[in-house]
């Protein structure tokens, strides 16, 4: 296909934490050759200011009155995206239990979501993108070729979360976890802006049965069939 024939391409993957939303994403980002967008990073991000100035992550005001503080960046290098607060790279620090508490609670509040509206949206304005989060389908991306909702067992998804942990030097009991992870999931589907929930238009998959590369192939399927491309504009 010739350059001019390719066109932007816009993949959206929702679903609870633990799903896979992020590995999966990754690997179809690198077999298109497109931009894998971490949003939950973006909001783990503002949680972790939010725990550095001592606030309350549900006091609207507080946290509302250090958004003009916040400067958030998202690099990428080799197809791994990095995310700077006020130009430094947290790294891992934004990946413990407690920094997903943190961005939970102040995801929930309206000024956060608007604040981080348009980094997300102008992502994917400049490039073909694949995004993982909560509200990709239903508000960031309205308009987005392909819609995943990514589901799994509440057992399997923390299995799956005790794993990826421990990957970072992070030990917590499977118990710990699911509880967290339940609680994290209620408060994520049920609040007022923006819950996480499948966008009317989009493809629910419960991946629990899947082995990894099932997974991928399944989605690759998914998106030449809705796109009917195979090679996409990458910038
Ligand atoms: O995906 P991850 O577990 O990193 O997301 C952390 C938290 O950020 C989620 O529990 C959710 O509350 C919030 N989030 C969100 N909308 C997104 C991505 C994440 O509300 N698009």
């Amino acid at each position: 296909m010739r350059k001019e024939e390719k066109r932007m391409i816009q993949i959206a993957i929702d679903g609870p934490s633990g799903a896979g939303k992020s590995t999966l994403a990754k690997a179809l980002a690198a077999r298109l050759g497109i931009v894998y967008v971490d949003t939950g990073a973006l909001y783990r991000t503002v949680g972790y200011y939010v725990r550095s100035q001592d606030q309350n992550p549900r006091d609207e005001a507080a946290v509302s009155a250090l958004l003009p503080q916040i400067t958030i960046e998202l690099k990428y290098e080799n197809g791994a995206q990095r995310v700077l607060l006020n130009g430094e790279d947290l790294g891992d620090k934004i990946r413990t239990p407690e920094m997903s508490m943190y961005a939970s609670a102040v995801s929930s509040l309206p000024a956060v979501r608007s604040f981080l509206l348009d980094t997300q949206r102008n992502i994917a304005k400049k490039n073909s993108v694949i995004m993982d989060g909560r509200d990709i389908g239903t508000v960031i991306l309205p308009n987005a070729d392909v819609k995943v909702f990514l589901t799994a067992s509440d057992e399997c998804r923390a299995r799956r979360r005790v794993a990826e942990l421990a990957e970072k030097g992070i030990t917590d009991t499977f118990e710990n976890v699911l509880a967290d992870m339940r609680a994290r999931d209620k408060a994520d589907s049920t609040r007022a802006v923006a819950p996480a929930v499948a966008a009317p238009d989009a493809v629910v998959f419960d991946n629990s049965e899947y082995s990894f590369e099932e997974c991928v192939e399944h989605l690759l399927h998914l998106v030449y069939e809705k796109t009917g491309v195979t090679e996409v504009c990458r910038a």
